[in-house]
């Protein structure tokens, strides 16, 4: 199978099947039509291992290895809509726990830069293939423990954390600009709601959405 071929794919993988899916959300209610025009361009396929990409489509988190899974797309879609807000998006964007990379290439066509940070190396290596093969220019991605953020590239008018834990980690409040928000999966193992903080100068403001459940966000790196 040539490289276009397989951005492409065929019956289970094709765009039309990727459209069903879209169709899906919108039909339980997901209206953000700028999430749902990135998440048409980012052939999810791409992401999970060749052996389950006929389930690439299906609204479900699915297994890429060492005890990880990549995000359920609905969820994808409602924490995508939730960091670019309602008015202009924001520029430079911080995501903690790459994964597969999927949320970050959704993300990468609606904001200007993308630094994705995950704590697993081989998994560090698989995103960056993906990102290469798509030409998703604006994500950069490293091997770090996210809990200390990415100094370097703050302050962040966005960040999002897409792995469990009962806290924000202090790093990531210090690096997020004023004005900005943070999208991350807060509480105890089980008891997850998805929650949004707004930074305005010193106070921080956080709102709980629904119910979700993601893998712990651990510490240290992995190899
Ligand atoms: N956003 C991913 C799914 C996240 S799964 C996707 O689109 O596929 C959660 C990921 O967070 C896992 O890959 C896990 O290894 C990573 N993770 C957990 N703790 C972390 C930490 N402290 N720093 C960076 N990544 C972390």
């Amino acid at each position: 199978m040539s490289g276009n071929e397989r951005l492409e794919g065929i019956g289970m993988t094709s765009r039309r099947t990727r459209q069903r899916m879209l169709e899906r959300l919108q039909a339980k209610g997901f209206s953000d039509v700028r999430v749902l025009a990135a998440m048409d361009q980012i052939p999810r396929h791409i992401f999970v291992d060749e052996a389950l990409s006929s389930r690439a489509y299906e609204d479900d988190a699915l297994p890429i290895g060492h005890s990880q899974t990549i995000s359920q797309p609905q969820v994808v879609a409602v924490m995508t809509s939730l960091v670019i807000g309602d008015g202009v998006p924001p520029d430079n964007v911080l995501e903690i726990g790459t994964g597969s990379g999927y949320q970050a290439a959704v993300l990468s066509r609606l904001v200007e830069k993308v630094h994705t940070v995950e704590r697993i190396e081989p998994l560090v290596r698989l995103a960056r293939e993906r990102f290469f093969e798509l030409r998703l220019r604006n994500v950069q991605c490293k091997l770090a423990d996210g809990s200390l953020g990415w100094p370097e590239n703050g302050p962040f008018d966005a960040i999002i954390v897409t792995a469990g834990n009962d806290h924000v980690p202090d790093p990531l409040f210090a690096q997020l600009a004023d004005g900005g928000r943070l999208v991350a999966p807060l509480g105890p193992d089980g008891e997850q709601k998805l929650t949004v903080v707004m930074r305005e100068g010193d106070t921080f403001t956080a709102t709980q959405m629904n119910d979700v459940r993601f893998v712990p966000l651990l510490k240290g790196t992995q190899s």
